[in-house]
């Protein structure tokens, strides 16, 4: 029986009787980060990092029955070791690192290896199997330095407001929007958050995480002041209700999938900025060498393509 085995629950632990990011309810879940796809609700108890629980409690209710752990400290559940390490995707994001018997699974959930500065940076962990995702497992996504992408949304901001035109930026509340948030030039102007980003915000700050202080996005702000700023809000393009506040306005959007040219949902924005909190295809690639694994377990998006490439690599590599 495989250390880790990938059921309709989500990936199983038979002898620690766990499971990682369980898709239905469990008894014992270990989460590897906030994003709703692998923190659910409805399981009995939660393992996470402790910097994922501002976000869970925010998210699955103040009540969860929730331990925590820092980074690398090895906790023992029924003779197995298991300890978190950072994944550098956001905030508390953790690979699962599962020991029993002397053999190491690392299952990584979502990772990036570009150090964002918001969250710790991803740490290669050894191990006999390596669980990867594969959200852009293509060799057309590589991610520009990050450092040029926030120089160009600074710039745009600043084009925007020269044409007394509101900057409204979409980014994920979790995650995507702090790391923006972390890298404005906030000389140039207000910036205002969505009540949905600003709540997150909020329950990061009392918890000791540090977030930029910013703006309430609500009926009290003049138009004006939105002419001179920057808006943050989940994700709305053109034509949604939500956005006719901000007229005049340039609408973007920051995600990996910008990379993509020929999405359909590109026409509601005017720019897209290529930002991502996932391994780009050259970081998959180093991710999967670097934790010189026997065996290489691909999930989370276009696997098929990627197991393929890497059993060319003469990786044992299969889809999960
Ligand atoms: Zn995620
Ligand atoms: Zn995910």
């Amino acid at each position: 029986m495989p250390l880790l085995q990938f059921t309709p629950n989500g990936i199983y632990c038979e002898a620690g009787d766990f499971y990682i990011d369980p898709v239905r309810a469990v008894q014992r879940a270990v989460i590897t980060h906030g994003h709703s796809d692998h923190a659910r609700s409805g399981h009995a108890s939660y393992f996470a990092h402790r910097d994922s629980e501002p976000v869970l409690k925010t998210r699955l209710g103040k009540n969860i029955s929730l331990r925590t752990e820092k980074y690398g400290v090895p906790v023992t559940i029924n003779g197995v070791t298991i300890s978190l390490h950072p994944a550098g995707h956001i905030i508390g994001s953790s690979q699962v690192r599962v020991d029993y018997q002397g053999e190491v699974w690392v299952a990584a959930g979502d990772y990036k290896l570009e150090n964002d500065r918001v969250c710790q940076p991803f740490e290669t962990v050894r191990c006999n199997t390596f669980i990867t995702e594969a959200t852009f497992a293509l060799p057309i996504y590589r991610w520009p330095d990050q450092d040029l992408v926030f120089a160009e949304i600074n710039r745009w901001w600043k084009q925007n407001q020269s044409e007394g035109k509101t900057s409204v930026l979409n980014a994920y509340s979790l995650g995507k929007a702090q790391r923006i948030l972390h890298h404005l030039d906030y000389s140039t102007g207000p910036v205002f958050c969505h009540p949905s980003v600003e709540t997150m915000n909020q329950s990061l700050r009392e918890f000791g995480i540090p977030v930029p202080k910013v703006n309430l996005l609500d009926a009290d702000v003049r138009p004006e002041e939105l002419r001179r700023g920057l808006v943050i809000t989940p994700v709305s393009g053109k034509g949604s209700p939500f956005m006719t506040q901000f007229e005049p306005y340039s609408v973007a959007f920051a995600s990996g999938w910008m990379a993509v040219s020929k999405r359909r949902n590109w026409q509601a924005f005017d720019r897209g900025f290529i930002l991502s909190d996932h391994a780009d295809w050259p970081a998959l690639n180093k991710a999967v060498i670097d934790s010189r694994a026997d065996k290489i377990i691909v999930t989370h998006g276009t696997e098929g393509i990627f197991s393929r490439w890497l059993r060319e690599q003469g990786f044992d590599a299969e889809d999960a």
